[in-house]
């Protein structure tokens, strides 16, 4: 039997094609693992932060260096269209605050549902429990063979969907970067992303779960030039740092680089300083509840920074020296560290690097070197910040891939 197409990978993206066909097919998703969309169960603490609201203009800032690269892929099918898509298929969504957009239920599995539902509808079969070791083109019917450990299956049409290397317990190893090697496609640089960043002589240890609603972070070369600058918000764990403004700058972090931390954004290191000037002179307070007072920083991490400079934070401010005062505000405003190295693939939510988009028709997601054969969600060279941008990129990428079946 010929297939009309074979999605291979039953993740967000192969789920997603096979929903969004335009028409009914005989097609088959090959999923190595025991059930499909695994990772996608997981996505937003299993709540499921489908994308983020906005004009779609704005997320093209949010893929790094890619994002002007993707802006067709985006605008094919832009955030609107993917909650549209959800609301008609009796999946309602709402939108958080902070402008993510979850199931209005919560829960990632009632999008698996959805997903797996529609593309029962659309002809398509689903096996689990197969891993797909190689995939070979007959270049005179240019048709697909798709070879399995015990089976081989033959189609028209290829959707590759089997993700990038983070988590890879969820099925989403990597594994099959080494089969699209061998078919000549060029494989940029795997990297974790969206990982929480190693430093060298990390102090804040015994402040593990202390986070900061908006910190300022740089991220400079080691030569000193800036790379990346962002605020957000920032979580101390008991081993590295982590939060949002770490997460979505580690793309640009490499070891021996170097992050810089202010902790109050809105405060220079001459205007921390000044202001701690003028509340000095005959000062009886503590040195604590000055700071405490002067700045919206929790009072733990306050003792670890007049720890860290040998100070008392019992000592009366006016006691305090104007050197002291210096270096407290450069270590508020300008907290420097040399970056040993980023977290590893199972413990980061996403994959820099994959399949070259210069392999990529982005209007199609069609290959340039095989005809018939497409790529979409993160098995590409994309990553996004936190927010729902890769679900997007992966949805995305998936509907203008079924849109050419
Ligand atoms: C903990 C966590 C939370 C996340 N939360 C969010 C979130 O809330 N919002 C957001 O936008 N993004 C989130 N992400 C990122 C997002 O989940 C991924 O970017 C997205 O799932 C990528 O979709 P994909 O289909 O390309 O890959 P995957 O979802 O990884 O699916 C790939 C599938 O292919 C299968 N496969 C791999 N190799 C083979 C093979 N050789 N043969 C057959 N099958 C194969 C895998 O088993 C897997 O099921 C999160 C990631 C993690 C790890």
């Amino acid at each position: 039997m010929i297939y009309d197409l074979i999605i291979i990978g039953g993740g967000a993206a192969g789920l997603f094609a096979g929903a969004s066909l335009p028409q009914k097919i005989n097609g088959l998703i090959i999923e190595k693992s025991a059930s499909p969309g695994k990772k996608l169960l997981m996505s937003g603490s299993g709540q499921c932060n489908l994308t983020h609201c906005g004009s779609i203009k704005d997320f093209l800032s949010h893929y790094g260096n890619q994002g002007k690269s993707i802006r067709s892929v985006l605008y094919q099918f832009n955030n609107d269209a993917l909650i549209s898509f959800f609301n008609q298929r009796g999946l309602p969504t709402i939108a958080r605050e902070d402008g993510k957009i979850f199931p209005k239920s919560m829960k990632a599995q009632k999008v698996l549902d959805c997903l797996t539902s529609l593309c029962k509808e659309n002809g398509l079969s689903l096996i689990t429990s197969s891993n797909v070791i190689a995939l070979e083109q007959d270049e005179k019917s240019n048709r697909y063979s798709v070879i399995c450990k015990d089976q081989t299956y033959r189609s028209k049409k290829i959707i590759v969907a089997t993700g990038g290397c983070s988590y890879p317990t969820t099925g989403s190893d990597g594994s099959f970067f080494s089969v699209l090697t061998k078919l000549g496609i060029c494989i940029n640089p795997l990297r974790p992303a969206l990982a929480p960043i190693y430093v060298e002589g990390y102090p804040y240890a015994e402040l593990s779960g202390t986070s900061f609603d908006t910190v300022k972070l740089q991220i400079r070369s080691k030569e000193g030039k800036k790379i990346a600058e962002r605020s957000d918000s920032l979580l101390f764990t008991h081993k590295n740092l982590s939060g949002p403004v770490i997460l979505n700058s580690s793309r640009f972090a490499v070891s021996g680089s170097y992050l810089q931390i202010q902790y109050v954004p809105s405060l220079s290191k001459e205007e921390l300083f000044g202001l701690l000037r003028e509340k000095h002179d005959g000062n009886q307070k503590q040195l604590l509840s000055v700071l405490q007072e002067l700045l919206p920083l929790p009072k733990r991490f306050l003792e670890v920074i007049c720890k860290r400079l040998s100070l008392s934070a019992n000592q009366k401010f006016s006691q305090t020296a104007g050197s002291d005062i210096k270096r407290l505000a450069d270590l508020l405003t300008n907290d420097t560290y040399r970056i040993s190295r980023l977290e590893e693939f199972n413990k980061s939510m996403a994959t820099s690097g994959g399949i070259s988009l210069s392999e990529v028709h982005l209007k199609t997601m069609e290959s340039k070197r095989f005809p018939h054969l497409y790529f979409a969600g993160e098995i590409l060279d994309v990553d996004g910040d936190t927010g729902g941008y890769n679900l997007q990129f992966a949805f995305s990428s998936a509907y203008v891939a079924a849109q050419q079946i």
